[in-house]
């Protein structure tokens, strides 16, 4: 990724500067009209959120996108990786070209809100019927883009470079399918023309007007753990006939424990290794043949991923082994850690500092979260961000968390997140000419 920026950057370093005052002088336009179109975004958001969508069925929502973006003269492409919508917006005068992102998705949440426009929305959902609701905000993303959109072609003219608006399906993941949402995108070519990308997260328990970021990982790579540990059945009153896998189960689990406290630096950066079920055995004296173990790995970066699963294999492996068991071990990557380019989140800090005000950033520690925006930041140099929607004066201990049926968002941040990307655009183009 460094290497990526690179050119870019020290480019402008030397010659550039004069243009990067000339698209800097954009940012009171950027105000003026995301003041003005704020109710708008707000409604488009409430339209949403009563008719959410779940990952790969999100069509209503790409509609809506497809018909605003050709509304205002941005040339569209619809169905990329199922359900999402690319649009391109060309300015006036040559120059890099800036991806925005914002994920479209909602969850098998059953909205507890009481709303006038609580979500009306219900489906199937691996073969269970839900409620589905934006129970992660992702209905605000699209509307603060679709105002961005709006902002940014007012401008066009003078914008130095293209703008590309991508809204994602399928953040969330699906159940039915082995490749979506980021990753379909990025095999389908969206990033293949891009600079660098921007995007944002919503979060309900940071006060309105905050924003949080972070250089180099931000979110965690998310990887399944599945461990069958595989034994000798035996009656419970004769244990020595059995190779016991709940014994062996247990010495596992506690083995797993020690990567994090003797194997991963954790002055550097955390990790999360968690059993999440065991499953084994039927009644109270017999031993069981085998016990399935599930869990999530959390971890920040490809290196400390890398060391992590090492030590999950020579654990798993060598504990079973010295009980006489056999195991099988899987671990699935789902999505890698979504990685802030240092350098762009140099570049790009003054632009938040313009938008929210120094004293209203917050560095935030590393989120255990994952991302799958970080499919677009391996491809190319990308900054992600969050910014509050949680009520001024809130608590964010009592407030509601996402994925839950309680999840609130005050919409008071939309402007800021329309100016952040909005500037996120025109510095990076003023700076990469
Ligand atoms: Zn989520
Ligand atoms: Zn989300």
């Amino acid at each position: 990724m460094k290497k990526l920026l690179g050119p870019l950057l020290l480019f402008p370093l030397l010659i550039g500067t004069g243009t990067l005052v000339a698209q800097t002088e954009l940012r009171p336009a950027i105000d003026t009209k995301a003041n003005s179109i704020e109710s708008k975004v707000i409604e488009w958001r409430r339209d949403i959120h009563m008719y959410p969508e779940l990952g790969n069925q999100e069509t209503r929502t790409a509609k809506k996108i497809a018909d605003h973006l050709r509304s205002l003269g941005i040339e569209v492409t619809e169905n990329v990786a199922v359900t999402g919508v690319v649009g391109v917006l060309k300015g006036g005068k040559p120059g890099p070209t800036v991806a925005l992102r914002a994920d479209m998705d909602g969850l098998p949440v059953t909205e507890r809100n009481e709303l006038p426009f609580k979500s009306v929305n219900t489906a199937t959902y691996n073969g269970q019927e839900t409620g589905v609701m934006h129970a992660c905000g992702h209905d605000s993303h699209v509307a603060i883009l679709m105002g961005v959109a709006e902002v940014l072609a007012s401008m066009k003219d003078d914008l130095e470079g293209t703008v590309k608006f991508i809204f994602q399906p399928a953040e969330e993941g699906v159940f039915d399918a082995d490749m979506a949402g980021a990753e379909l995108m990025v095999k389908e070519g969206v990033m293949e023309d891009v600079d660098a990308v921007f995007g944002l997260h919503i979060n309900s328990q940071t006060e309105v007007g905050k924003i949080g970021y972070r250089s180099g990982p931000i979110m965690a790579a998310v990887d399944n753990l599945e461990i069958t540990v595989k034994g000798v059945q035996a009656h419970g009153a004769y244990p020595w006939s059995s190779v016991d896998p709940i014994v062996t189960s247990s010495q596992i689990i506690m083995g797993l424990q020690t990567i994090l406290s003797r194997s991963v630096n954790v002055t550097q950066n955390p990790a999360v290794v968690t059993i999440g079920a065991i499953h084994g055995g039927i009644r109270h004296n017999i031993i069981p043949e085998e016990v399935k173990l599930i869990g999530t790995v959390r971890t920040f970066g490809d290196e400390q991923q890398k060391l992590v699963h090492k030590r999950i294999n020579e654990i798993v492996i060598n504990i079973a082994e010295s009980a006489g068991a056999t195991v099988d071990l899987k671990l699935e990557k789902l999505y890698p850690s979504t990685v802030n380019n240092p350098d762009l989140t140099k570049e790009m800090l003054p632009s938040l500092e313009a938008a929210a005000g120094a004293e209203n950033l917050i560095y935030l520690n590393p989120v255990t979260g994952a991302e799958d925006f970080s499919f677009f930041q391996r491809e190319k140099p990308g900054v992600f961000i969050f910014l509050g929607g949680m009520k001024k004066g809130g608590d964010p201990l009592t407030t509601p968390s996402h994925h839950t049926p309680g999840f609130y968002i005050d919409e008071g941040g939309f402007v800021l997140g329309m100016r952040v990307l909005s500037y996120f655009v025109v510095d990076y183009m003023g700076q990469n000419k």
